[in-house]
């Protein structure tokens, strides 16, 4: 893999899942290119679930169905290669556009160059900045606000000519979707960001099981896990994997789990995909990776099942499959 850090790090303290072994590297062909096919996807995936299951969410926001990225989150020894295949030489741009969203409607483009957003610039990084996230999210935070009243009007630039874009946002559960490339196998949740290692998108074999991760993500943020973890007060460090902090862990993770095949089939993906990827990760995982803090395999699959059945039996008798009943109140957390 070449070294092409794009973003600067994970987004502090996540919530880690799905920890498994490195996989191959990553194919060395034009790499950033490589990857904006996994932001797309992501991208799709991740507006679908948010939209479709935004009555079950607590934390509701207008989303765009963007995504953007800016030179300076880019490494020094991936910055020529991003500039010259994205045009980020002119300012921040769009990464990747949702299908169906809001962008796709409003026919905004790969690498359309973002310039203002209700009428206000967007932020741009300091000159020679490089590596870091923070003027991405500067850039992500004002469009956010510019669209807090569910529309906003962009400034373009495409092909040298600017125009102006009516973007009309779509309700949907707050989380931001981010691919982190990496060769390890990693899906994080912050409570605002659902983050998938590129290594371990491309172990899914379609969106389907794309979506089983990123549901999985996304249902710790609904649930508001890392922030009952922290009123819970688990220790996220040497006695993570003992007694109650292990148990606690255990339990938002198989919340996790169920509600995830949930939002699935809310959203029109097939909740089995959730079976099948997590079969075929307990054979390729480490032994100990059930041990701890995430239930071990057979549990974990019993309990995939066990909603899918829920989620079926509703559905032959014609009503709308029951959210589980851990989703419908958050209390604290006792473990
Ligand atoms: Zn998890």
């Amino acid at each position: 893999m070449r070294p092409i850090s794009r973003i600067a790090g994970w987004a502090s303290a996540l919530i880690a899942c799905a920890d498994l072994p490195a996989s191959a590297a990553l194919p060395n062909q034009p790499v950033v290119l490589a990857l904006r096919s996994l932001d797309q996807r992501v991208a799709s995936v991740g507006h679908r679930l948010a939209t479709a299951n935004v009555a079950a969410c607590f934390e509701r926001q207008w989303h765009s169905g963007l995504l953007v990225h800016d030179l300076s989150q880019y490494s020094l020894q991936g910055r020529q290669e991003a500039a010259a295949a994205f045009g980020l030489d002119g300012g921040p741009a769009i990464l990747a556009v949702a299908e169906g969203g809001p962008a796709e409607r409003a026919q905004l483009r790969l690498n359309d160059v973002l310039l203002s957003a209700d009428g206000a610039a967007l932020p741009r990084a300091p000159a020679g900045a490089h590596g870091t996230f923070e003027p991405t999210e500067w850039i992500i935070e004002a469009i956010e606000a510019a669209l807090a009243d569910g529309r906003a009007e962009l400034r373009i630039r495409r092909a040298g000519k600017e125009q102006t874009v009516r973007l009309i946002g779509e309700l949907g559960c707050a989380s931001r979707f981010q691919v982190v490339p990496s060769a390890r196998r990693r899906a994080e949740a912050d409570g605002r960001y659902v983050q998938l290692t590129s290594a371990l998108i491309e172990y899914t074999r379609d969106d389907d099981e794309l979506a089983a991760l990123v549901a999985h993500e996304l249902a710790h943020n609904i649930l508001r896990h890392r922030t009952r973890l922290n009123a819970a007060g688990v220790d996220r460090g040497l006695f993570a994997r003992f007694g109650r902090n292990a148990r606690l862990f255990r339990q938002t993770e198989e919340e996790a789990d169920r509600l995830a095949v949930y939002l699935m089939d809310k959203a029109g993906f097939d909740p089995r995909a959730a079976v099948r990827l997590w079969t075929r990760q307990s054979r390729d995982a480490s032994p100990r990776a059930g041990n701890g803090t995430h239930p071990n395999w057979p549990s974990r699959i019993a309990s995939l099942e066990s909603e899918i059945r829920v989620i079926a039996a509703a559905k032959a008798d014609g009503r709308e499959p029951p959210l589980p009943a851990f989703a419908t109140r958050l209390d604290p957390l006792s473990g």
